[in-house]
């Protein structure tokens, strides 16, 4: 089972700050900014590559989630960042889709650091 498999079931402490039936949002373990959510879905979908007509509401329903965060925390009016890396030069480390909500300081961009390949 994976790592976020387990955050979902509570094999692992995760510091939680919203669930419902199919997602569940919970502090970055290692933040890159004042608030570092992850958004995922209960249900194992490993990447953005996985995905299918059928997870389109799930998809939305992340995003929306996100939104409402976005709103809690009071990122909303100053602006944050939604980004869901995917596969190796995606940066994705975690093989279980979410999306990072990043916020509380001005970002950067483009995202790349070329420390990679
Ligand atoms: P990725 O690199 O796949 O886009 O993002 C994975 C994220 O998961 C990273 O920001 C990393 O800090 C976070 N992460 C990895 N393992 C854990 C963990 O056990 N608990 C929590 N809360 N976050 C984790
Ligand atoms: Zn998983």
């Amino acid at each position: 089972m994976c790592i976020f498999c387990k955050i979902v079931n509570g094999e692992i402490p995760a510091t939680k700050v919203y669930e419902d039936e199919k997602a569940v949002v919970f502090e970055d373990v290692n933040p890159v900014a004042p608030t570092h959510l992850l958004v995922i879905p209960k249900a194992h979908i490993a990447s953005l590559n996985d995905v299918a007509a059928e997870h389109a509401e799930l998809l939305g329903h992340l995003q929306l989630i996100a939104a409402k965060m976005a709103k809690e925390k009071g990122l909303a009016e100053d602006g944050y960042r939604l980004v869901m890396n995917c596969g190796e030069l995606g940066g994705q480390t975690v093989d279980h889709l979410h999306y990072h909500l990043i916020g509380g300081k001005l970002l950067g961009w483009p995202p790349f650091t070329d420390i990679k390949k």
